[in-house]
């Protein structure tokens, strides 16, 4: 049998690498002379940068990328992440910003540093939520948790970490999503960082799909997909035609049905299925990349910063990898979510940044390497958090996997890998 997969992003790559395993002779084909998609490293000046990701997976060495590379036998390490994560607080609570003075804590201890009251609401509520006492199913996570418990800094805190892990605000993610996130994160962990950066992982899966018969072909964009009776038969791309019994798009659910062309449109479900897709939404980030010659932060995991203007949260890579910076210096990269109605005003919206970097570093000079904004096709996270589509489509052998299609409560790439899951299950079928 022969799969074709659209597109040498994360999800296509591990699909592709599934699929070859199980004897199908596997072509990947991807629009750009680089193969990896928003997972994938960056050379500059030494440092390694990357497409998209900061080389971290959300849930580290045990989480269900990891479990599936190893499964894949990628060879790949990665560095679990001591502490998990700290919190930058004003070192007086009736602080709004970092001006004043502030101490790092570890998340762990962020209940410690609330009201008394809100203190014992917080332990309640998450007491209900671990006994499974709470799992409201209707509306979104701030919304929600305001119900019981009003406290500024739980809802900074609340941003700062949707902004950094999902790129939304607490009240753009549905409290069920929420809870399925924290249900992954006390199931396996923390985040950790890739030994040589996204790159490591991307290299390991090009070589299983290649030592398994299959090719990853660059520079080769798919602009059609011929069908018939319902069936997609044949991929387009750079000219040529790809015979294919099974189709796998790593491109996401939109991208992918405007190149179905206009006989997608009479199969059974199309019109229930494209209605459903309107309201899915890509969601926006802004990544500053910087070095500097000191450690700026004393541990390889995430540091949240609730009282910025932007920026959510930063990891410092080279206190896991030092080899991802050239000798001596330090690679640190911050993540900012960003408003999809604020894409017209990104300068503002950078210059805000780099204003954080200065009351979060005060009397350092970090050394900016580069900037990235990511929307629109290439996003931060193809459906906000708890919008994803599932793998299947009208067309009975095509099915879509990456981030549009992500596993329940899966991080990015945890997501990823987990909806990779669920789509070996669906083409099995
Ligand atoms: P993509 O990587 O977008 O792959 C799709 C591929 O398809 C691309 O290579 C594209 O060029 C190709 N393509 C498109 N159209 C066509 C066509 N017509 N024909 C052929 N090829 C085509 N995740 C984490 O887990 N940890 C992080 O630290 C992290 N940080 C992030 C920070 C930022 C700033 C961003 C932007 C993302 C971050 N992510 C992170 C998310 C992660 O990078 C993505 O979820 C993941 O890389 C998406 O992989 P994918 O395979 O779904 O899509």
């Amino acid at each position: 049998l022969t799969a074709v997969v659209i597109g040498a992003g994360l999800g296509g790559l591990l699909t592709a690498a599934q699929l070859s395993l199980k004897g199908y002779k596997v072509t990947v084909l991807e629009r750009l002379s680089i193969i990896g998609g928003r997972f994938m490293n960056i050379e500059y000046q030494g440092y390694q940068l990357s497409t998209g990701a900061l080389h971290m997976l959300p849930h580290g060495n045990r989480g269900p990328l990891a479990q599936m590379l190893q499964k894949l036998g990628a060879n790949v390490t990665v560095i679990p992440s001591v502490p998990m994560a700290t919190v930058r607080i004003p070192k007086n609570v009736a602080e709004t910003d970092y001006k004043n003075g502030f101490m790092d804590i570890p998340h762990v201890e962020f209940k410690k540093h609330l009201a008394a009251k809100n203190k014992m609401m917080m332990v309640l509520l998450t007491l209900g939520y671990k006994i499974k006492l709470i799992r409201p199913k209707e509306a979104r996570f701030k919304s929600w948790y305001s119900r019981y418990i009003q406290d500024d800094r739980i809802d900074r805190c609340a941003d700062s970490f949707s902004g950094w892990a999902l790129s939304t605000t607490a009240d753009e993610v549905t409290t069920e999503e929420m809870f399925a996130i924290f249900d992954n994160v006390y199931k396996y962990g923390g985040p950790g960082i890739v030994v040589g950066g996204c790159k490591s992982i991307i290299d390991e899966l090009v070589r299983i799909i290649e030592e398994n018969g299959g090719s990853v072909q660059p520079k080769k964009e798919v602009t059609g997909l011929l069908m018939q009776e319902g069936v997609c038969t044949c991929v387009l791309a750079g000219g040529e035609e790809f015979h294919a019994d099974l189709v796998v798009s790593d491109i996401g659910h939109k991208e992918t049905m405007e190149i179905c062309g206009s006989d997608v449109e009479k199969l059974d479900g199309y019109a229930a299925y494209a209605e459903k897709l309107k309201a899915v939404n890509p969601s926006a980030g802004l990544k500053i990349c910087f070095a500097i010659d000191e450690p700026l932060i004393e541990h390889g995991g995430i540091l949240l910063t609730p009282y910025t203007r932007r920026i959510n949260g930063m990891n410092e890579v080279t206190n896991a990898d030092p080899n991802l910076a050239p000798p001596g210096k330090h690679l640190i990269m911050a993540h900012q979510r960003t408003a999809l109605d604020r894409l017209d005003f990104i300068e503002e919206e950078i210059d805000l940044g780099l204003e954080d970097l200065k009351d979060l570093f005060p009397g350092k000079k970090p050394e900016i390497l580069m900037i990235q904004v990511h929307h629109g096709r290439w996003p931060v996270n193809r459906a906000f958090s708890g919008q994803d589509f599932g793998n299947k489509t009208p067309v009975s052998n095509l099915f879509i996997v990456g981030d549009g299609a992500k596993g329940r409560g899966g991080i990015e790439v945890e997501g990823i890998a987990l909806g990779v899951e669920n789509a070996m299950s669906d083409i099995a079928e």
